[in-house]
């Protein structure tokens, strides 16, 4: 097998990256590209043996690199960072033919995102200032030890940026890495280990593993010398992670699926929040929190529902390298007979498809921008997270009617809501039940805010100094007063 493939013209490591260096495995996994179903590569595929491997080296290399001290550490991060902005389009490009989101997105925003979540946590970081206050005739200060070595385990959408967005503050924190990518979407994280060599880093101290969850995932969550558990992905992955978080006694953070409340109010400009609510079909829908319960006031949703309609018709499904294409193929043909399944039961339950509902005349993994009127809040496709371009129009009569439908559901990860009143702005946006509510807009995100999900949506938070005290052991130092000089 060869080390490294050449993917339209990008040269990508089938490898993982364990201390410091490439390293191989007897098998491979295939990955094939959502856009025409060709083969990208086989890449190497995990197992117990590699995920020991990527945790030794990670053990091994903590005492040093937790005793560099934020400042010590710094340098590393903004040097990765350089070298991502250096590498946006060769990334982009690679990640655009694997994963298939719009090229122009990587591009314009999604891959520089990850050079942001480095500088971002490599500068939070030092800027700490330890709390310090006086009681009981001493002085008390809280210190960050770092925690140890971590795992972080990522999905297939957004690869890079996901995976960025949680090893970042690993890193600044003073934790070692070990990070698994999906196997969906597996390459753009490989080039980041190009980068993270070129930028220096002491060996051990940020490893990749590739492979399945099942094999090299379990094994890597399972070793007791792991300190720190993060995931993003599906809650029944959550659940499998969250058991070997228990057994081990490890602190576990999980960003997971969204069921998000899209709010409309008679007072809102019905202009913006229909081309707001149209463009949750980006990525075809595969956004944890893109708002798929549209929730429009009664006395508007045929006004609403006309802007809607008029802004989805713009909506061109092709190919992500295509300027003018707004919604891309699915990510695999199993995810693909997942969101049909869900539509094919909501028709069968009686559901109305109002649009959509189908697979192009012209194939492949590419599915209609769909909206469905539910017979009842029951229906499975109001209660289920589909993870496609599938949204569903309720009706509301009052502002409590619409906060009960907003916060019906198991999940509560985002929610988005608009309105032309500040009062209820302030109101519905405390009561809906998520980790972030946006008022007259979307994902518009600040990285020193808190971020993750209430109820099946996620455990913990991330972002700003959240995400570095998770990766931290927060630690007490009570000096009596007058003891020391
Ligand atoms: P998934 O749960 O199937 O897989 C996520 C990762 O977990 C993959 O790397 C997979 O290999 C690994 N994994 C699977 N089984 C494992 C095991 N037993 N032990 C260890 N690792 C294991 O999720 P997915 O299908 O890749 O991603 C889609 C889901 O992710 C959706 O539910 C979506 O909403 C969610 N998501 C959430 C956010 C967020 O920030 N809240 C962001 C993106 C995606």
């Amino acid at each position: 097998m060869s080390a490294r493939v050449e993917v339209h013209g990008h040269t990508v490591s089938l490898e993982h990256y364990i201390d410091g260096a490439r390293v191989g495995s007897p098998t491979t996994f295939e990955d094939r590209s959502p856009i025409d179903g060709s083969l990208l590569a086989n890449v190497c595929r995990g197992d117990a043996a590699t995920a020991n491997a990527a945790i030794s080296a990670a053990v091994r290399a903590f005492p040093a690199w937790s005793g560099l001290g934020p400042e010590g550490r710094a340098p590393y991060l903004h040097r990765l960072a350089e070298l991502i902005d250096a590498h946006v389009d060769h990334i982009a490009e690679v990640e655009c033919w694997d994963m298939a989101m719009l090229e122009r997105s990587l591009k314009a925003r999604v891959i520089g995102r990850g050079a942001r979540n480095f500088r971002a946590y490599a500068d939070l970081s030092c800027e700490y200032e330890e709390r310090l206050w006086q009681s009981n005739g001493t002085t008390n200060r809280v210190v960050r030890d770092p925690s140890g070595p971590a795992v972080v385990i990522t999905p297939w959408n957004a690869p890079f940026m996901l995976s960025t967005w949680k090893t970042a503050p690993a890193l600044a924190a003073g934790c070692t890495v070990v990070l698994k990518p999906a196997e969906w979407s597996p390459l753009s994280c490989s080039m980041l280990f190009d980068l993270v060599d070129q930028a220096g880093f002491p060996s051990g101290v940020f490893n990749l593993v590739q492979g399945t969850g099942e094999e090299v995932g379990a094994a890597l969550v399972a070793d007791t010398r792991v300190r720190r558990l993060s995931f993003t992905g599906s809650p029944e992955t959550a659940r499998h992670i969250g058991h070997a978080g228990a057994e081990n006694i490890v602190p576990f953070t999980a960003e997971l699926g969204g069921k998000n409340p899209f709010l409309v109010f008679a007072d809102a400009d019905l202009d913006a929040a229909a081309a707001k609510a149209a463009l949750q079909f980006d990525d075809a829908g595969q956004v944890c929190l893109s708002g798929t319960r549209l929730l429009v006031e009664e006395s508007v949703v045929e006004d609403f529902l006309t802007r809607f309609h008029a802004q989805v018709d713009r909506h061109v499904l092709g190919d992500p390298h295509d300027e003018a294409t707004t919604i891309s193929p699915l990510i695999h043909p199993d995810h693909l007979a997942r969101v049909s399944g869900f539509v094919e039961r909501a028709r069968s339950a009686g559901d109305e498809i109002v649009r959509g509902g189908q697979q192009p005349d012209s194939g492949g993994l590419w599915y209609e921008p769909t909206l469905i009127r539910p017979q009842s809040n029951d229906s499975e496709v109001v209660q289920h997270e589909v993870f496609g371009p599938v949204l569903t129009i309720q009706t509301f009569a009052s502002e409590a009617e619409a906060i009960e439908l907003a916060n019906s559901t198991a999940y509560g990860l985002s929610g988005i809501l608009f309105t032309g009143s500040a009062e209820r702005a302030d109101r519905v946006g405390r009561a809906v039940r998520a980790g972030t509510v946006w008022v007259n807009c979307f994902l518009v995100r600040d990285l020193t805010a808190p971020f993750g999900g209430a109820g099946i949506s996620g455990i913990g938070r991330e972002g700003g100094d959240y995400a570095l005290d998770f990766y931290s052991d927060l630690k007490t130092l009570q000096i009596l007063n007058g003891t020391v000089s």
